[in-house]
């Protein structure tokens, strides 16, 4: 195969590389369509708002009114022109953001390892897969062990097909009886394997039938599901009242046009015309913002949940700590060794039979591979707990190079998390087969039943293995990671046949805390968002980074793995309210944590990035996995993905999304307490007999002056204390009691001198009407102070930290004058221009609402926060 590709188990030379780039081109797929835009258009069309402006534009058309339906019509085209423009843009930016994620992969070229980005592969690459890796090109397999590979992308199987490298290629063969070959954009579940890339981009499987799945579909998020309901409700209520209110005009012996007019003019006060655009806008805005801080956000219900996550699961290693592992300590038969790291400068302890045993098991053992094969302060790329271990191997002075070729490899057991161990398979001069095996102290000391000591071997009896276990809780009390090494000849290369080996001593690793990690944890402890450590790391280990991190609080304890097994799952939630850490946990326990918290009532963000952390992040509100060090099958299953690999990243993730929901709620309230003083307006009016505002000059409110500050709280920065208060519950209506009280009474408050303002000026007139429509326009542009922040406006600063608030403002008084004092404005709102004395008056009335409100909320006692710090950015 490598000779029909021309290429060797050397790779290709960067050379021929680039010349065949030239030729094959790109290992890339045509990007995924976004939603077209006729479709954006045609779904705009479809709203509730929209069929109910068509309804009043009919209406007013039947009954003679031409100019208020043209009226009617004009602003149906500007309602579904802005929708479709601002959710275009929204969407567009969006769909870029999902694009942004690219694969890697490893290759061999000029005889090295090289990571590389997946686009660049060519046939003829050889290429390294390993589990947890989307497979980045079609590929013919070289060598492959305990391979297993996800091929739902292509074939929708979902449950992992094997693969293996011996037998010939059938070209004839349906997919799925192709064992040798793995295909792009399919994903290696277990196992290892080396392949030569046959098929590029276009050329592949998936590229033959990309057409399939290329629209993106995007669901409607939780948040704009329930805008809907609520925009829903709002305009039923609407046509209730003005069912009524006809009813009673028609009594009372009203022309059907008046009655008719009126009715219209409620059903369009009710709806609030820019909530879905508006909802649509802050979502992008949010996610925009996440992004700017390296959260990239996969699905947009996720950005809800994560502003009211009340539990954060994470993983420790490579999260919590750097992952950039070093072994600081050897212990064997008996005795500690330092390791020379990059800080300390030790010296290299080599030159005793029984560290050399350990060494080579370090070595070989071992998947890792140096960036560098005479630098290894260069680190290198693989597993970070190998990497530290080959490091300290070739710091001691081993040369992996000899060792291989003395000691053949024939075999190996890959590791895996449920396994706890890995071991290569060695075949010796006099044809023996030796085990290499390295992994967690307790799995090894299982399989051990001799020990290395100063004074040559011994069987490995009660006494000594109290001893071992003593000596790994020491170094794991110190907060070091502790990996067992054991090897010993085995009858074959098979995962039975490793038991009765020598265990040869412990590797102690130091991972560092990821800085921030301890400040975020706190953060968000203030929060009120728990956090919890899962970690396969043993007990000790786990406290005492846990401690180290700030994750215990008063009265928190760390779980063990297996006392996790022995709670049952009905009253393991309650068990888990006091933990913060819980060790040794397998994927599987994961998985039955998320869900017994969900149970619980918890809303949680789970961060992983194993391949068998999956199912975890799946079931999880917010799955979250890391950009760079994620597996690709923990980042397709996350809803988020944090670019940085920092799990301060997460505590910002947090923060932007509590922002999306508050201000969500802000404009929710803005436009609501609007649309309910139009409603009540209307109905007073009518009751009473006096002539109404007209549906067009209802119309312009909600479209013109009410819109740009509703855009505006999209936009509104975050309130210092966003995260010293608890999280607001998802299931906690959108609309509190309390916020619905708050929008009845500011409807009053807005509504009133508008009425007021009427009435003072002789009822009837265009003048009256006209300044009742002004007042109405100013008291709502306002009101905006009233929506911004929980507290009081009190400095110009804090009035200018949202620019778009001032320019909502300035651009609303504005456009309200333009209605007045352009003449076609003005005709085709029915208006008549104001005197200086009008305007005053008008301006005088609308502030009304606003200084009520500034009032009222400095008279509210502010919340009680919690204690914890500021906000950094
Ligand atoms: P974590 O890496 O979070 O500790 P894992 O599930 O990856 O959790 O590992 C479980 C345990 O297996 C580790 O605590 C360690 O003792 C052991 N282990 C981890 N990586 C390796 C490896 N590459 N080879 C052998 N043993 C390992
Ligand atoms: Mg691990």
């Amino acid at each position: 195969m490598l000779e029909r590709l021309e290429s060797s188990p050397r790779g290709l030379t960067t050379a021929e590389a680039r010349s065949r780039l030239a030729r094959f081109g790109r290992n890339v797929l045509p990007p995924p369509r976004p939603r077209s835009a006729l479709r954006i258009l045609a779904d705009n069309f479809r709203s509730l708002v929209v069929l109910l402006l068509i309804v009043a534009a009919g209406i007013a058309a039947v009954t003679g009114d031409p100019a208020d339906a043209l009226a009617i019509a004009g602003v149906l085209v500007i309602t579904v022109a802005v929708g479709f423009f601002t959710e275009l843009r929204a969407r567009r930016s969006v769909d870029a953001l999902l694009r942004l994620d690219v694969a890697r992969a490893t290759v061999r070229r000029d005889g090295h390892l090289v990571p590389l980005e997946a686009g660049e592969l060519v046939p003829g690459d050889v290429v390294e897969l390993e589990a947890g890796q989307a497979v980045p090109a079609d590929c013919r397999l070289l060598q492959a062990t305990e391979l297993a590979v996800n091929e739902a992308p292509l074939t929708g199987e979902s449950l992992p097909v094997t693969k293996r490298a011996d037998p010939p290629a059938d070209a004839d063969a349906p997919l799925a009886e192709r064992p040798v070959m793995v295909y792009k954009s399919t994903v290696v579940v277990t196992g290892r394997a080396h392949a030569v890339v046959t098929d590029t981009g276009v050329a592949t499987e998936v590229g033959r039938i990309g057409a399939m799945m290329s629209e993106v579909r995007e669901a409607p998020t939780p948040i704009e599901r329930r805008l809907d309901a609520l925009g829903a409700q709002l305009i039923w209520l609407a046509l209730g009242v003005a069912v009524l209110v006809g009813a009673l005009a028609f009594a009372r012996g009203a022309p059907l046009g008046d009655v008719l007019a009126t009715a219209i003019a409620l059903a369009v006060a009710a709806v609030p015309e820019g909530l879905p655009v508006i909802a649509t806008i802050a979502m992008g805005v949010g996610v925009r913002r996440m992004a700017r801080r390296n959260a990239i956000v996969r699905r947009l219900p996720a950005v809800e949940s994560l502003g009211s996550a009340t539990v954060i699961c994470t993983d420790k290693t490579g999260t919590l700590t750097t992952g950039e592992m070093a072994v600081t300590t050897l212990w064997v038969a008996g005795r500690e060794h330092d390791v020379a790291t990059a800080s300390n400068g030790g010296s290299p302890p080599l030159g005793e039979a029984r560290l050399e045993d350990v060494l080579r098991v370090a070595a070989l053992a071992n998947r890792a591979e140096l960036h560098d094969a005479t630098d290894p302060s260069r680190g290198g790329h693989g597993d970070p707990t190998e990497v530290a271990l080959l490091v300290a191997a070739h710091r001691a002075g081993v040369d992996r190079q000899r060792l291989r070729m003395e000691w053949p490899e024939i075999g190996e057991i890959p590791f895996s998390s449920e396994r706890q161990l890995m071991a290569t398979f060695h075949r010796e001069r006099d044809g023996r087969v030796h085990a290499l095996v390295k992994g967690a102290p307790g799995r090894l000391l299982a399989i051990c039943d001799r020990v290395a000591t100063p004074a040559g071997e011994r069987p490995l009896d009660e006494e000594e293995r109290g001893r071992l276990r003593a000596v790994n809780e020491g170094l794991a009390r110190r907060g070091l990671r502790v990996l067992a090494l054991a090897s010993g000849d085995v009858e074959d290369p098979t995962e039975t046949a490793v038991r009765a080996l020598t265990f040869l001593g412990y590797a102690g690793m130091m991972d560092p805390p990821a800085p921030g990690a301890r400040a975020t944890i706190e953060r968000v402890h203030a929060a009120g968002i728990r956090v919890l450590m899962l970690t396969g790391d043993q007990r000790l280990t786990a406290e005492t980074v846990a401690r180290g991190l700030g994750l215990l609080r008063e009265g928190d304890e760390v779980l063990d793995g297996r006392e996790l097994q022995r709670v049952a799952d009905d009253t393991l939630a309650v068990r888990l309210r006091r933990v913060g850490a819980i060790s040794r946990v397998s994927p599987a326990d994961k998985l039955r944590i998320v869900t017994a918290l969900q149970e619980d009532g918890e809303i949680v963000a789970m961060i992983g990035d194993g391949v068998n952390d999956a199912p975890a992040l799946r079931k999880a509100d917010v799955g979250v996995a890391m950009g760079g060090r994620g597996t690709a099958v923990a980042k397709e299953a996350a809803a988020v993905v944090l670019q940085d690999d920092r799990f301060e990243t997460i505590g910002a993730a947090v923060e932007e999304g509590r922002v999306i929901f508050q201000n969500v709620r802000k404009f929710i309230f803005y436009l609501f307490s609007c649309n309910l003083a139009e409603i009540l307006l209307l109905l007073v009016a009518s009751l009473a007999g006096l002539p109404t505002l007209l549906p067009i000059q209802i119309l312009w409110l909600n479209l013109v002056t009410d819109t740009f500050p509703a855009l505006a709280l999209a936009m509104e920065p975050r309130e210092a204390e966003v995260m010293r208060r608890p999280p607001v519950s998802p299931r906690a209506p959108l609309l509190s009691r309390a916020l619905l009280r708050e929008i009845g009474v500011f409807a009053v408050l807005i509504a009133g001198p508008a009425l007021a303002a009427m009435r003072w000026s002789g009822g009837g007139s265009a003048r009256a009407l006209t300044l009742g429509f002004t007042t109405l326009a100013l008291a709502q542009l306002f009101h905006l102070g009233n929506a911004r922040s929980s507290g009081p406006v009190t400095s110009p600063r804090a009035a200018a930290a949202n620019p778009y608030a001032l320019a909502a403002l300035a651009a609303g008084v504005l456009l309200q004058a333009a209605a007045l004092h352009v003449t076609a404005l003005a005709r085709l709102l029915g208006t008549v221009p104001l005197e200086v004395r009008d305007w005053a008056l008008a301006a005088a009335l609308g502030a009304v609402p606003a200084v009520v409100g500034q009032v009222l909320k400095s008279l509210r006692p502010r919340p009680r926060l919690r204690p914890g710090p500021v906000a950094s950015r």
